[in-house]
C-alpha cells in the first residue's frame, strides 16, 4: 500500500474509547496468562489504528496547511488526542494491577511498565482542557510562522524559502533579505510574544496540578527521561561551554579571514565561503537520485528501503506555499514504513534531509518488525544519534550530491556539527531560566536571551539587527512546540561525532555497531540504551572532549583557503 491510498478519516472518539474500553474489560477479566497477554496485543493493534489515522492528517495538513478540509480534522484530532487519554489510561492500570503481571512483564519487557508508571504521574483528568488549549496554541504560533508572505525583490517567499538568500554569497543580498526575514517576526513580535507567555503559564499550570514543582519537572517527564535529570544537563552544558565555545570562537575567525570581512555581522556567518556555500548540483529529483544511488552502494538494506520510500510515496520534500516549515520524519503503523517531510530550498540543507531524516526513518523500518509500539522508537535524543551519525556515514558520498564542491560541503558540515552546539547549549539553557521564572514578561525573556546568546555565542554582532539579537528565539519552533527538546540535538550530537571518530578509524565495525544501536529501537531509556550500544555517557566530564578533540584535527586536513 502506498501513503496516497491511505485514506484519512473524521476521528470517532466515542467509537475509539468504547473499543478501549472493551479491551480494558477483556483484560480485566482475562482467566490466565494467555488471554492477557491477548488483550494487551490486540490494545497494541488498536494503537496502532489510531495512531495511522492520526499521523495521516497530520501528515497531509502539514504538506498543505491552507487545506481547510484536513486543517479541520486536525482540528479535531488535537481536541480528540487528549480525550482518549483516561481510557488509555485505564488500560495501563488495568495492566499493572492484572493478576498476570510478571507473565506480561515477562512477556513484554520491564520498560514498558515503568513508562506506564510514569505516565501515571503525567495525567489527571483535570488537564485535558490545558493539553488542548496547548495543542490549539501551538497551532496558532504554526500559522503565524506558515502564513509569512515576506516580499523581497518582487517575489513572495516564506520562512523556509527566504533563508537560502540569507547565506547569499553577496553581502547586500544576505543583509536585506535577513532584514525582511526579521521584519516579519517583528511585525508579529506582540502576537508571538503573547502565545509564548499564555505557553509558558499554561505549561505550568500543568505541572503544578500534576504536582510537579515546576514546567521543567514535568516535561522532562514528559520527555520521558527517565535516566537523567537537569542537572546532569547542566553539567553537560557546562562542558560545552567550557570545550566548545573556544573551538568555536576560533572556527568563526578562521571563516571570517575566509570570507574576507573584517568585522562580521551573525548573519555573516551563515556564508562559509567567498564563493558561496557548496550547492547541490542539482534539483530535488536529481538529489533524490543520488540519494538512491548512494543507499544501494552502503548495504543492501539501506538500497531496498530507499526503493520503498520512494515508490511508496513517503517523500514530500519540496517547499511550497502553505506548507508546514521544517522538516521531520514519521511513522504510520499501518505501513509499517516511516515518511519524510521536508521544505528544499536549493541549499546543501537539502541533502542533510536525504541523510537525517533518512536516518530517522532507517530506525523506524528497522524498528517496525517490533510489536510493542513505544518499543519502535527511541526517546528523542536517541533517535537523533540515528539521524545525525548518518549525516556522517553518507559522507564519502558527497561527490553525488556536490561533485567538485564535496570537500567544501564536509567541511562546512563538520563545522556546523560544532558551532551548533553553542547554539543548541542556549537554546535549552533559555528554557530552563523560562520555565524556572515563568512570570516574567516577554521583554525580559528577550533581554535574557540576548545575554544568553552572548554567552555561548560571543562573536556575534548584531549592529543593525537589534530586534533579532533579543527575539531570534522566535524563529525556533521547538522552544514553542516541544519544550526542552533542543537539547537532544546536543547530546546526540555529541553521540554522532563519537561515531565519526570511530568510523574514521574503523568503518565497518562502526556500520555494525550503529545498525545494532538501531534494531534496538526504544526497547531501553536513553542512558542504559547507548551503553549496551558501548557508546560513551555525554554528562560524564571529560567526553565531551573525547569527540572534539579529534574532530577539531580533522578540520585542519581540510585545506579551506582554495575552497
Ligand atoms: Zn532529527
Amino acid at each position: 500500500m502506498r501513503f496516497d491510498e491511505l485514506k484519512a478519516t473524521k476521528p470517532n472518539e466515542k467509537k475509539m474509547i468504547a473499543d478501549m474500553e472493551a479491551l480494558t474489560k477483556e483484560l480485566k477479566e482475562a482467566k490466565n496468562e494467555k488471554e492477557a497477554i491477548k488483550a494487551v496485543q490486540k490494545s497494541f493493534k488498536l494503537s496502532d489504528k489510531i495512531e495511522t489515522n492520526f499521523t495521516v492528517i497530520s501528515i497531509r495538513h502539514s504538506i498543505d496547511m491552507n487545506d481547510k478540509k484536513i486543517a479541520k480534522l486536525s482540528d479535531i484530532c488535537d481536541e480528540v488526542g487528549p480525550k482518549l487519554s483516561p481510557s488509555s489510561i485505564a488500560f495501563d492500570k488495568a495492566m499493572v494491577e492484572s493478576p498476570f503481571k510478571e507473565a506480561l512483564i515477562k512477556k513484554f519487557g520491564e520498560t514498558l511498565f515503568d513508562r506506564i508508571e510514569n505516565e501515571f504521574k503525567l495525567f489527571k483528568p483535570e488537564i485535558i482542557n490545558d493539553k488542548i488549549k496547548e495543542n490549539q496554541l501551538v497551532n496558532e504560533y504554526q500559522q503565524v510562522i506558515a502564513g509569512a508572505k515576506i516580499e523581497f525583490r518582487g517575489e513572495t517567499y516564506n520562512l523556509s524559502s527566504i533563508v537560502k538568500f540569507m547565506s547569499d554569497k553577496d553581502r547586500e543580498t544576505r543583509l536585506e533579505s535577513a532584514k525582511a526575514y526579521y521584519n516579519y517576526l517583528e511585525e508579529n513580535d506582540a502576537q508571538l510574544g503573547r502565545i509564548y507567555d499564555d505557553l509558558v503559564h499554561l505549561r505550568t499550570e500543568i505541572a503544578h496540578k500534576l504536582g510537579f514543582k515546576n514546567a521543567v519537572e514535568y516535561e522532562y517527564r514528559m520527555m520521558g527521561r527517565l535516566d537523567y535529570d537537569a542537572e546532569m544537563v547542566a553539567n553537560y552544558r557546562k562542558q560545552i561551554y567550557e570545550v566548545v565555545v573556544p573551538v568555536v570562537s576560533k572556527i568563526r575567525k578562521q571563516q571570517a579571514k575566509r570570507i574576507g570581512i573584517k568585522k562580521p555581522l551573525f548573519i555573516d556567518y551563515s556564508l562559509e565561503f567567498k564563493s558561496g556555500n557548496a550547492k547541490p548540483c542539482g534539483d530535488s529529483k536529481y538529489l533524490v537520485k543520488s540519494a538512491s544511488k548512494m543507499y544501494h552502494e552502503m548495504s543492501p538494506l539501506t538500497g531496498d528501503f530507499f526503493d520503498k520510500m520512494s515508490n511508496d510515496n513517503l517523500l514530500d520534500l519540496d517547499a511550497k506555499p502553505g506548507k508546514m516549515t521544517g522538516g521531520y520524519m514519521t511513522y504510520i503503523p499501518k505501513l509499517k514504513m516511516p515518511f519524510i517531510f521536508s521544505n528544499s530550498n536549493g541549499t546543501a540543507g537539502d541533502v542533510d534531509t536525504l541523510t537525517h531524516e533518512f536516518g530517522h526513518s532507517f530506525q523506524g523500518y528497522l524498528g517496525s518488525k517490533i510489536s510493542v509500539p513505544s518499543y519502535r522508537m527511541p526517546t528523542m535524543e536517541a533517535c537523533e544519534i540515528d539521524s545525525m551519525s548518518m549525516e556522517f556515514f553518507a559522507w564519502p558520498w558527497m561527490e553525488l550530491f556536490f561533485g567538485e564542491q564535496a570537500d567544501k560541503y564536509r567541511f562546512a558540515h563538520l563545522c556546523g556539527a560544532l558551532t551548533f552546539l553553542p547554539y543548541g547549549c542556549e537554546v535549552d539553557e533559555f528554557q530552563h531560566w523560562v520555565y524556572e521564572n515563568p512570570n516574567v514578561t516577554h521583554e525580559e525573556r528577550c533581554k535574557k536571551w540576548a545575554e544568553i546568546d552572548h554567552k555561548y555565542r560571543p562573536d556575534f554582532n548584531y549592529e543593525g539587527f537589534e530586534f533579532a539579537q533579543g527575539h531570534l528565539w522566535m524563529r525556533q519552533s521547538h522552544i514553542y512546540q516541544s519544550p526542552f527538546y533542543y537539547i537532544d540535538y546536543c547530546l546526540a550530537q555529541v553521540l554522532a561525532l563519537e561515531f565519526k571518530c570511530e568510523m574514521d578509524k574503523n568503518k565497518d565495525r562502526a556500520w555494525n555497531k550503529y545498525v545494532k544501536l538501531l534494531k534496538m529501537g526504544g526497547k531501553y531509556p536513553f542512558l542504559t540504551l547507548i551503553n549496551k550500544a558501548h557508546l560513551r555517557n555525554p554528562f560524564e566530564n571529560g567526553n565531551v572532549a573525547k569527540v572534539v578533540k579529534p574532530q577539531v584535527k580533522v578540520l585542519k586536513g581540510f585545506d579551506d583557503s582554495k575552497m
